[in-house]
């Protein structure tokens, strides 16, 4: 049992009775349960009967469609069977589920309980629900839970591909904790040194035990749903993604707004940050072979990029969000010609430190055989994504945020 941030967490072998418990002690006894039709029997159905046999009012809402997608549509079948009664939520299900519930929840003034039945992403204590509105993916301010229950058990069977992708949003806090370091030395980022050792720590637990990981063994996909929730809590309690979202986590977004904006088939965001995380390790890799000469000769040799071609190539790629993302870019927009080389001369200062970032970073084959072992994809076509978007994403989606990521370095070095 982990208690942290006043969020309850167990991960145990039976968490039913735990769960009572926690309800009988609060005198918690109307509950809004939601499910979809793989995690209700799976899960939602003994949680709404052990609820009910304690004298628990378990309303249940399973969501039905071809794909559960947290939109509008969703959302709505959740509150049209709302009723006027003070109910806390119960989230059964992986991160979509979870982000409905947080909305819904959030919105009609009430508590949410997660009961997790995938180990798939690192969201479940997190603050915001990324949910698709009006067709735009966008991460609404909501709440975390109150408390987390996951069934030890039930994480292990589920699908390989969601433990895959638990796996691969967890590698992605190599890149996203050096990122940070590198925002906060170069562009004063706020950065805590104790929250970027915890998620950096909580990638190498997971790393260590990628065999048992890919197993689906109790102690393996225990590592990993430590490392997730660890994750989820360094976002919160730092109040904002920086520990657990970089250059990965960038490509990956613009990724998954291409898929809306075209109605492509949905991807398991874990399974693109596994391999996102291997296409910035690779920059990271580059920059580790220059020495402080060299990346001297490539900033000079680098002009600072043409305000007005930036902002073009912003309203080309980004067209339905190209004003809120030139917002984004502002300070690096409008950045005078003396700070550009203000920026620069740090950048060669301190280039003993920015190897030291650099080398924190564990190499691409490393990754790759991690990946394997977890049995996660290792290139995006494998993903239905083709090379093509890709590479637009690794290009451009540095403009999604205010942010001086390995991406903003490798242009500057002229590698990017
Ligand atoms: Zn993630």
């Amino acid at each position: 049992m982990i208690a942290n941030s006043s969020i309850l967490v167990h991960i145990e072998d039976n968490v039913i009775p735990g769960l009572r418990q926690y309800c009988a002690d609060r005198q918690l006894s109307r509950f809004m349960l939601v499910a979809d039709q793989n995690t209700y029997p799976v899960l939602g159905q003994a949680v709404e009967e052990a609820l009910t046999r304690q004298g628990g009012d378990v309303k249940t809402v399973i969501l039905t469609g071809d794909e559960v997608i947290p939109n509008e549509e969703f959302i709505m079948q959740v509150l049209v069977q709302a009723d006027t009664q003070d109910r806390i939520y119960l989230a059964v299900g992986s991160g979509v589920i979870t982000d409905i519930t947080r909305f819904a929840s959030h919105r009609t003034k009430t508590s949410f309980i997660s009961v997790p039945t995938a180990p798939s992403v690192d969201g479940f204590t997190s603050i915001g629900a990324p949910l698709v509105l009006g067709g735009l993916k966008q991460t609404v301010i909501c709440q975390p839970p109150m408390a987390v229950f996951a069934n030890l058990p039930t994480l292990c069977a589920a699908p390989k591909a969601m433990i895959a992708s638990g796996f691969g949003d967890m590698l992605g806090k190599y890149t996203s904790a050096a990122d940070w370091s590198l925002g906060h030395l170069l562009w004063d980022e706020p950065y805590d040194a104790n929250i970027a050792r915890r998620s950096r720590q909580s990638a190498k637990i997971c790393t260590d035990h990628a065999a048992e990981i890919g197993n689906a063994s109790p102690d393996g996909i225990r590592y990993l749903m430590d490392g997730l929730i660890e994750s989820g809590l360094c976002m919160l309690e730092f109040g904002g993604s920086s520990p657990a979202s970089g250059m990965e986590h960038h490509i990956s977004h613009h990724l998954e707004m291409k898929i809306v904006w075209d109605h492509l088939p949905a991807v398991l965001h874990g399974a693109k940050v596994g391999v996102t995380t291997l296409i910035a390790a690779g920059y990271y890799e580059q920059i580790r072979q220059l020495t402080q000469a060299q990346a001297k000769e490539r900033l000079a040799a680098t002009p600072q990029p043409d305000r007005a071609a930036e902002i073009q190539q912003i309203q080309t790629v980004y067209a339905p969000i190209a004003n809120r993302v030139i917002a984004a870019q502002t300070p690096f927009l409008d950045m005078s010609g003396q700070d550009y080389d203000a920026l620069k001369q740090k950048i060669i200062d301190q280039w003993p430190r920015i190897q030291e970032i650099a080398a924190s970073v564990p190499s691409s084959p490393e990754m790759t055989r991690w990946l394997g072992q977890v049995g996660a994809a290792t290139d995006m076509p494998t993903l239905g994504l083709s090379h093509e978007e890709t590479t637009r994403a690794v290009k451009n989606s540095h403009y999604l945020r205010n942010r001086f990521t390995v991406a903003k370095l490798s242009r500057m070095l002229g590698i990017l």
